[in-house]
């Protein structure tokens, strides 16, 4: 999953990411026997447009540049079904969606969140949720589902930083 992390591999070929996401998603529906519609699937590829999270009225927008009857419902729609099967994370803090790299299992992931430039990066780091877990279990608590959002700065903001 070498492209799931923008912000180590330099210039990456973001096309790539892309097509494996869109090819992925395909393959995933298919064996679900679940429709990729051509909708779900264009939403797909705009929150894809980027490894910054996407809100649902951008994708709206796009959509409606395109011509395309697409009222708020339906985005909402296309947008839960690819919650549902995975292929995207709703980052809470922003109100707004990210590509998942790896929607074959469900995961609790962590996102770090550059608050300069919005780029978006999934960790998936099993000590963070057993930590949380045991924490939570401690005082009685079941963890059924984990948010961890952190924010800061990627490389490449940081760099812009300490040059001012
Ligand atoms: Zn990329
Ligand atoms: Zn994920
Ligand atoms: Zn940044």
């Amino acid at each position: 999953m070498d492209n799931a992390i923008p912000f180590l591999a330099e210039p990456h070929d973001h096309q790539r990411c892309i097509d494996t996401a869109l090819d992925g998603a395909a393959a995933l529906c298919a064996r679900r026997g679940v429709k990729l519609t051509a909708l779900r699937r264009r939403v797909l590829e705009l929150i894809w447009g980027s490894h910054q999270p996407t809100g649902a009225y951008a994708i709206l927008d796009a959509l409606r540049a395109e011509h395309r009857k697409a009222a708020p419902p339906t985005v909402y729609r296309a947008l839960e079904f690819l919650h549902a099967h995975g292929l995207v994370h709703r980052i809470e803090s922003l109100n707004a969606y990210i590509g998942c790299v790896q929607p074959d299992h469900p995961h609790a992931g962590q996102f770090l969140i550059c608050q300069d430039c919005g780029a978006t990066v999934e960790l998936q780091d099993e000590e963070i949720i057993s930590a949380v877990g045991r924490s939570a279990s401690r005082l009685g608590f079941r963890a059924l589902r984990q948010t961890v959002e952190i924010t800061g700065l990627c490389p490449d903001c940081r760099k812009n930083d300490e040059a001012c």
